[in-house]
């Protein structure tokens, strides 16, 4: 199943990718879910159960309306130095927690956005973000799986100056400027990949691939990450978790290379699907 934000209402994502279709879930289900994105996650056992027997053709639709899928999580989590070769490349030996900061929920935007770049230097990350559907604290590794709704396409865009000129970094604010959390283009429930821990993630900014890696690549896989996470806190169904970008950043290029206005960054998760995202001066 995919799910996704069509002009501020949740829908159901039939047919091809190459030629989606939505199914309008306030009107399929009779007001029972919907039409707010995040009443998916209300009941999310229910609304799967529901969403199973759902027979609609659904109606074509423009990329453009698409706004993040899950617009108002009640928390980010965002997780930094959990590839191998970016903590390399970032200087950063890997820590017996993963490294833990937020991304402000007024940061997100869609898999189509145009992000203004603010005074700096504005570097990518593509990742893939997590889900939760059924919170819990505590959540056992061998288990956690069951408590994801889906996976979805997301850029931890970054404006390295402040994140890192300061005596102490300033990750969550460094990387929460409007627009600096497009996600997208919709939930693809975890049944619906061959292996939803080992998929192919890249970005490229203007045709030029910049960051290419597997998502089996990381430090602390997904059902690590919930269990360590939820080992501290208690996760919220409707929480998205950004977990980490691979190598291939641009502050750790030589010469160092950020986002000019004009350009266009496109992410890929394989199985999700992709987000473009254009810079304005
Ligand atoms: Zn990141």
């Amino acid at each position: 199943m995919r799910i996704a934000n069509l002009a501020g209402r949740l829908v159901l994502v039939t047919g091809h990718p190459a030629e989606p279709l939505a199914v309008d879930v306030a009107e399929a289900s009779g007001g029972r879910f919907g039409p707010d994105p995040m009443s998916a996650f209300a009941d999310w056992a229910g609304f799967r159960a529901w969403a199973a027997e759902v027979d609609a053709q659904g109606v074509g639709f423009t990329r453009t309306d698409l706004g993040p899928p899950v617009p108002r999580p009640g928390q980010i989590f965002a997780i930094g130095i959990n590839y191998r070769e970016h903590a390399d490349e970032a200087g950063y030996p890997p820590d017996s927690l993963p490294v833990t900061f937020t991304k402000f929920a007024s940061s997100l935007t869609g898999p189509e956005a145009t992000v203004e770049l603010p005074e700096g230097n504005v570097d990518w990350e593509v990742e893939l973000v997590v889900v939760i559907g059924t919170g819990g604290h505590r959540i056992p590794r061998d288990t956690a799986w069951e408590h994801i709704a889906g996976l979805t396409v997301g850029q931890d865009l970054s404006e390295r100056v402040a994140q890192l000129d300061g005596q102490r970094p300033q990750f969550s604010l460094a990387k929460s400027h409007p627009g600096f959390s497009p996600t997208g283009p919709w939930v693809v429930t975890p049944d619906e990949f061959a292996d939803p821990a080992d998929l192919a993630i890249s970005c490229a900014l203007d045709g030029e691939t910049l960051q290419s890696s597997r998502t089996s690549r990381m430090i602390y896989d997904v059902p690590e990450l919930i269990a360590r996470l939820s080992a501290v806190v208690t996760l919220w169904p409707g929480d998205i978790i950004f977990s980490g970008t691979p190598s291939g950043i641009g502050n750790a290029r030589t010469p160092k290379r950020f986002i000019r206005p004009g350009e266009v960054l496109t992410s890929t998760i394989e199985g999700v699907g992709e987000l473009t995202t254009r810079f304005s001066g």
